[in-house]
């Protein structure tokens, strides 16, 4: 990839996909790497941990004013680790959140992450990034370059088609 998020619109495309705390506590997480990878993404980073407020607040900072913001910097930080990833491959930031589905779980496709797995827009289980450069700056701001993995996978041309 020529940037951290690799190349819009192409198969080294990146997106920042994060299973938030409570996620995490109901132990979802091996279905969670089960999607992205059977779908045919590849793995690029993951590491587990618990974000500062510094972290948080800036990974949510577009939504500073609203009034759920303090509610959902303490939900990110509760102290429960949250699954930080990079995913990579063709569409991902577009099927990254088609896979984890609509915001509000209501509006959640029964088949997405959030549509099987959650009932409450303030306990929506995962994030996956909403463009390239919200990827962009996501992935400078949870991981270093150096975590960031340049691999193929061995499935990969039975993946990706040059045409
Ligand atoms: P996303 O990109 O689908 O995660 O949605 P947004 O970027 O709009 O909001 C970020 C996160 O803030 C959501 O995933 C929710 O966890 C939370 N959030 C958004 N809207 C609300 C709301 O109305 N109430 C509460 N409590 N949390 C919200
Ligand atoms: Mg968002």
């Amino acid at each position: 990839p020529k940037t951290i998020a690799g190349e819009y619109k192409t198969s080294s495309e990146r997106s920042f996909i994060m299973i938030k705390p409570d996620g995490t506590s109901r132990q979802i997480v091996g279905d969670v790497i089960k999607r992205f990878e059977q779908r045919g993404y590849k793995l690029v980073a993951i590491k587990s941990l618990v974000p500062s407020q510094e972290l948080a607040k800036e990974h949510y900072i577009d939504l500073a004013s609203r009034p759920f913001y303090p509610a959902l910097v303490k939900y990110i930080t509760c102290g429960t680790p949250v699954i930080a990833m990079v995913w990579e491959g063709k569409d991902i930031i577009r099927q990254g959140r088609r896979m984890v589905g609509a915001t509000n779980p209501l509006e959640a496709d029964p088949g997405s992450i959030r549509g099987q797995y959650c009932i409450s827009v303030g306990r929506n289980i995962i994030h996956a990034s909403d463009a390239f450069d919200s990827a962009t700056k996501e992935i400078g701001l949870w991981f270093d370059p150096k975590e960031l993995a340049d691999y193929e996978p061995i499935a990969a041309p039975m993946i990706t088609a040059e045409n």
